[in-house]
């Protein structure tokens, strides 16, 4: 058996990522500052968020964007396709019943923006997910003051807000833009190549 004290410390991320932006990024640099001693983070695209509906980019597309987004960091971000390859909508309880399975040796945290806290409750089997992770890490996206869910109740306390500066970018709203113009700042210089080049967003 292996001793929790001794587990390797470990964030999760899971998202559209279409596409990567400048607020996923803030979000994994605090996420690293803040928690110096976890030295690495799945970052878990997912297929399909069963809140939010169809996404519009195909999965290659969503992988090859996502490795360009990675190059950026020295620290170790790992990107992981099973959310793409499973069929059905991507639930995180499940994703972490494998990433348990795979990786025994590790504590997961899970990162989550503020607009995911607001809603956790309502995520498959939410309450199994909290039991399986350390600590949700929630980043706040244009929140002055740290929200609140009246739903979580007494597990609240599984949950840490972090000292992110505030990004108010989105994926949507960036789709959106690089529908009217090829010029956005939301995204790192060698995504918005990779976007022109494949014509990604077009309307
Ligand atoms: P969309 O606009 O398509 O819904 P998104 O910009 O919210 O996408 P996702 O890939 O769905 O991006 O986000 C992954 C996670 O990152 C979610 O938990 C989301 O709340 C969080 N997040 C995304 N953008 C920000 C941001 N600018 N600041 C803080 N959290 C964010």
């Amino acid at each position: 058996m292996t001793n929790d004290s001794v587990k390797i410390p470990t964030g999760i991320f899971g998202g559209s990522f279409d596409p990567p932006h400048f607020g996923h990024a803030g979000i994994l640099r605090s996420f690293f500052r803040e928690f110096p001693d976890c030295k690495e983070v799945f970052l878990v695209p997912n297929l399909q968020n069963p809140l939010k509906g169809e996404k519009t980019s195909s999965p290659e597309a969503i992988l090859e964007m996502l490795q360009l987004f990675v190059s950026e960091f020295e620290e170790n971000v790992t990107i992981l396709d099973l959310e793409l390859k499973r069929e059905g909508p991507s639930y995180t309880v499940r994703t972490l019943e494998e990433l348990g399975s795979s990786y025994p040796e590790r504590e997961f945290y899970l990162l989550i923006g503020e607009d995911n806290y607001s809603n956790f409750h309502e995520w498959k089997d939410w309450k199994k997910i909290l039991g399986s992770v350390k600590t949700v890490c929630v980043f706040r996206r244009t929140s002055e003051t740290i929200p609140e869910n009246p739903e979580l109740g007494e597990v609240s306390s599984k949950f840490t807000f972090l000292n992110n500066p505030l990004l108010p970018v989105s994926s949507t709203e960036l789709r959106r833009e690089f529908g009217i113009s090829r010029e956005n700042r939301g995204v790192p210089a060698n995504l918005r190549n990779y976007i022109e080049k494949k014509g990604l967003y077009r309307t």
